[in-house]
């Protein structure tokens, strides 16, 4: 049976986001968290290639233990297993030392046939995780995968690129991340998990589970430094047009002219 992967974030609650003044990280603690939406696809593929094929998969999240109900999220859409990476010491990663942690995790769940991420998170928004973490494991990676399918013994992804599309060969154990715009249709939970899941914990694995060197995490194992985060000011500079209806649409007509963006 295959056994597929996939990783998840969770990301703030647009308008809940919170920066610790001193330290310059997101206090993920206190904010409100949601599924990463471009994970949704990822999970998707997961499961069309579990009804397909025959698979079990597992689901795991680097983070907090407030990202418990968004693995039980993944569980109540056809998951198998959930692993939280949770330890002190994974805090202030960059996403190598994130991309470090899911690699060793995923090396402990050895040996699985494909492992699936999301484009890019919609908080970071690098898109470096999945390709990190593929290097890390010496695995191909495919980058914004929308299609997977099995062919004998290898893989036959298509991807999405800026001129079109082209189809790749590989073989078994892969890596890649899942275009947004893979499916048109994302499954809703199933209730009959949605209530299994209640009686359901998953497992949580710390730094010694995973057998990480102490160096490679968090803000001692992260390259990248955060010199400075501040609110981005936004100067409005717009004009009003006051008058009576026929008034303003000439008001109007002058301006487009002035900035020349009609001609009459
Ligand atoms: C200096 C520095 C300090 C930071 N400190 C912290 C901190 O203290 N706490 C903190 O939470 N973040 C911290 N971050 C942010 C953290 O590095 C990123 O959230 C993380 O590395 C993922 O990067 P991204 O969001 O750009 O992911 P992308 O590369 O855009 O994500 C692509 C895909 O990778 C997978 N993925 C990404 N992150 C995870 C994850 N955590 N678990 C499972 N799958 C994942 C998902 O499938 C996602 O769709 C810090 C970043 C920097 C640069």
């Amino acid at each position: 049976m295959e056994k597929i992967i996939v990783c998840i974030k969770g990301v703030p609650k647009p308008g809940t986001v919170k920066v610790d003044p001193e330290t310059h990280t997101l206090k993920r603690e206190s904010m409100e968290l949601i599924l990463n939406p471009n994970d949704r696809p990822a999970l998707e593929m997961a499961i069309r290639l579990k009804e397909k094929y025959g698979a079990e998969i597992t689901v795991i999240s680097m983070g907090p233990s407030n990202i418990i109900p968004l693995l039980k999220q993944a569980y109540a859409l056809g998951i198998d297993q959930m692993i939280l990476l949770s330890d002190r010491a994974f805090a202030g990663a960059d996403t190598l030392a994130t991309s470090y942690v899911l690699a060793r995790a995923i090396e402990k769940l050895s040996p699985f046939s494909i492992v699936l991420m999301g484009l890019k998170s919609i908080d970071g928004e690098t898109a470096q995780v999945p390709s990190e973490t593929a290097g890390l494991l010496g695995l191909p990676s495919l980058i914004n995968i929308k299609e997977l399918k099995k062919e004998d013994d290898k893989w036959i992804a298509i991807r999405e690129n800026e001129y079109g599309e082209e189809e790749i060969e590989v073989e078994s154990s892969l890596l890649a991340s899942v275009s947004p715009q893979a499916f048109d249709y994302l499954r809703p939970p199933s209730l009959k998990r949605l209530i299994e899941v209640k009686e359901k914990e998953p497992l949580i694995w710390t730094a010694s589970d995973i057998q990480a060197e102490p160096e490679k995490l968090g803000l001692k194992g992260s390259p990248t430094q955060v010199v400075d985060v501040f609110e981005k000011k936004l100067e409005m500079k717009g004009t009003i047009l006051e008058g009576e209806p026929q008034e303003l649409v000439e008001k109007f007509i002058e301006v487009l002219k002035e900035k020349e963006i009609i001609k009459i």
